[in-house]
């Protein structure tokens, strides 16, 4: 090793999904929506042609557009918002932002594997207490000292929603640091903490456009909690990169924001599909947890998911499978259109 790479920043970095690019392939491996976002979206980007000339411009650094579609909606003040690239950068900064103490921050052995990277990365401590043998968290486990906690839920691979008084017990037991509920999945059947923010003021909820509002490309994420939380998470931000969301984002995510209707009918396709599949996999052998989310955790009683895994992916079908302890024979499957769920249970059965 050379002298000076020993001063590098080294980090196991994040590993997201594979993008494989075949033209007839079903991609379930990634929980993005497999329907197209609101054609009011669609409209927008064409407009967007004509107004290209503004990307000369800055864009407008506090995401002001967005902030406020997102207050109006939520009915907050525009200074509970946070709007980020994705909600990755939104955890990203939040990390950065909240969690500075020497004590541990707490967050289940099986969550989302990006908490861990960013711990690593900005050198915070953390401990991670484990799922019990359903694959539900214990919130027993969050009553002791910490430097901050943070849960998703859904919990993601796991796909299983806990209630409000779930996530209000943990608040309850945690008045001296910082609790983040990452809330990717929640329009897919979970309940929101949101109703939670004025009563606990270190709660900040964050959620996402990836997933029920179908625009995982243009990466926009947003979180809502105090004033004070808010303006923390923007001073760091601004310390690092002040313009991080580009004129086009903005623009769609408010044309997003607007269309409620479209993003409701989108959510309920999603869960009846998912229920669907649920009950197909049942009759092939698969258990699969109570999904709230737009994915499906599943393991058959006999064949090895790994060995499934691969033989789907030689008929260009592409699930999530995680080579990781306690949840090597499983399979997170997203749920993709009707017609993509039915090839899918077709293809598995000759597999199996
Ligand atoms: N939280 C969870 C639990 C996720 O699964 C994901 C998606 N990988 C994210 C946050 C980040 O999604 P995005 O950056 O696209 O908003």
């Amino acid at each position: 090793m050379r002298a000076w790479e020993k001063n590098f920043r080294k980090v196991e970095p994040y590993t997201p999904g594979e993008q494989p690019e075949f033209a007839d392939m079903i991609k379930l491996n990634t929980n993005e929506c497999p329907y197209p976002p609101t054609p009011r979206l669609l409209r927008e980007i064409r407009a967007l042609g004509e107004k290209m000339d503004n990307v000369r411009l800055y864009p407008n650094y506090k995401s002001e557009s967005l902030v406020n579609a997102l207050a109006k909606y939520y009915e907050v003040g525009a200074d509970q918002v946070f709007v980020g690239v994705g909600s990755d950068d939104v955890l990203s900064v939040a990390f950065l932002t909240f969690f500075n103490s020497k004590e541990p921050i707490l967050f289940p052995d099986i969550t989302y594997s990006f908490y861990d990277v960013w711990a690593e990365l900005y050198r915070i401590p953390y401990e991670r207490p484990a799922l019990d043998e359903n694959f539900r968290i214990r919130k027993e486990d969050y009553y002791r000292k910490n430097g901050g906690i943070v849960i998703a839920n859904p919990n993601a691979p796991t796909s299983i929603a806990e209630g409000l008084e779930f996530i209000e017990d943990i608040l309850m037991h945690n008045r001296e640091s910082v609790v983040i509920v990452d809330e990717a999945y929640v329009d897919f059947g979970g309940q929101s903490a949101l109703p939670l923010i004025e009563k606990y003021e270190n709660l900040l909820v964050v959620q996402t456009f990836s997933k029920s509002r179908a625009m995982a490309g243009m990466r926009v994420g947003y979180a809502i909690g105090h004033p004070t939380l808010i303006k923390a998470m923007n001073d760091v931000k601004y310390s690092m990169n002040s313009y991080t969301m580009n004129y086009p984002a903005l623009m769609c995510g408010v044309c997003a924001v607007e269309d409620q209707n479209y993003f409701k009918q989108c959510c309920n396709k999603i869960i009846a599909t998912r229920e669907w599949t649920k009950k197909k996999l049942a009759e092939l052998g698969f258990t699969s947890l109570d999904s709230s989310a737009n994915f499906l955790f599943s393991t058959h009683k006999s064949v090895p998911a790994k060995q499934i895994f691969e033989e789907l992916r030689k008929y260009n079908i592409f699930v999530r499978y995680f080579e990781k302890p306690r949840i090597d024979n499983y399979l997170r499957i997203t749920i993709g259109t009707q017609r993509q769920m039915e090839t899918f249970v077709d293809i598995l059965k000759k597999i199996l």
